[in-house]
């Protein structure tokens, strides 16, 4: 009766989940700008920089999973541009995959727009339509929080990685700082429900985002969590003041 429960509160926090996304999808871009001031641009860059240098001597194969409109996948491919001198999308290959369509609708319009041919697939993190050892990067940027069963997705990302893969995740994370603490609080508890419903008109979405952003694991409890789906090498390392951590880890 208890796992019977239990798949039900499973089944209904993704069908709410889903719910959210679908409804936010033409406007998750501009709110995502006016939530962080922004700051979720720089956050990103910095996420794309500690990946490291893409200058291998093979190809390099990508995933980002939870990947939405693309704000990852397009960062990925502009480095690829930079660093690599002749840039053939054939060899270097990013996969962008969600679980909802609408999410996934606005990263191909944007990519058609860039003129970026990346592979879109609709799927769920816990259970990835990819066979094993197959990527050299897995990138999880304000997604994992999204997911039901966190461990289950952390152990297939290291199904799909290669060996010696990487796995990366940008997340809301803790603040610990006793003066930036009260301020944030007080910004997500009035300011995101409020805007979510000015720009988006839909308070109850963004309360859900700050909700999950509070139920979400301390910096060193996601840790664990990696550690315990086999992840080594893990680290992390806090943004503004913790509100974001990027998590990393290798498949060894
Ligand atoms: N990575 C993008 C970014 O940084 O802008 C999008 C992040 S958005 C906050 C969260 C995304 O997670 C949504 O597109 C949602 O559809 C997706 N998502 C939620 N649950 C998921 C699941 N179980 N598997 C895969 N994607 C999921």
């Amino acid at each position: 009766i208890d796992f019977g429960a239990k798949t039900v509160a499973r089944e209904k926090k993704q069908e709410m989940v889903n719910e959210v996304f679908t409804k936010v999808a033409d406007k998750y871009d501009l709110m995502n700008d006016l939530m962080s001031l922004g700051i979720h641009r720089l956050w990103k860059d910095e996420f794309i920089s500690d990946m490291g240098s893409f200058r291998t001597s093979s190809p390099l194969s990508f995933l980002d999973v939870a990947g939405g409109t693309g704000d990852i996948a397009f960062r990925i491919a502009d480095k690829l541009k930079h660093e690599i001198p002749v840039y053939l999308p054939v060899h270097n290959q990013i996969t962008v995959s969600d679980i909802n369509p609408g999410m996934l609708g606005v990263g191909k319009q944007r990519a058609s727009m860039l003129g970026l041919n990346l592979n879109w697939v609709e799927a769920n993190a816990e259970s990835l339509p990819f066979p094993e050892n197959s990527f050299d990067y897995y990138t999880i940027a304000f997604g994992i929080r999204n997911v039901t069963d966190r461990l289950k997705a952390i152990k297939e990302a290291k199904r799909v990685l290669k060996k010696g893969g990487r796995f990366m995740c940008l997340e809301f994370s803790k603040v610990n700082n006793p003066i930036v603490s009260p301020f944030y609080e007080v910004y997500n508890r009035y300011l995101i429900p409020n805007l979510g419903s000015i720009v988006a008109g839909d308070k109850d979405s963004y309360q859900y985002l700050i909700e999950s952003i509070e139920k979400f694991p301390t910096q060193e409890e996601f840790a664990n969590i990696m550690a315990e789906a086999g992840l080594s090498a893990i680290h992390h390392r806090n943004l503004t003041f913790g509100v974001v951590a990027i998590h990393s880890g290798l498949n060894l």
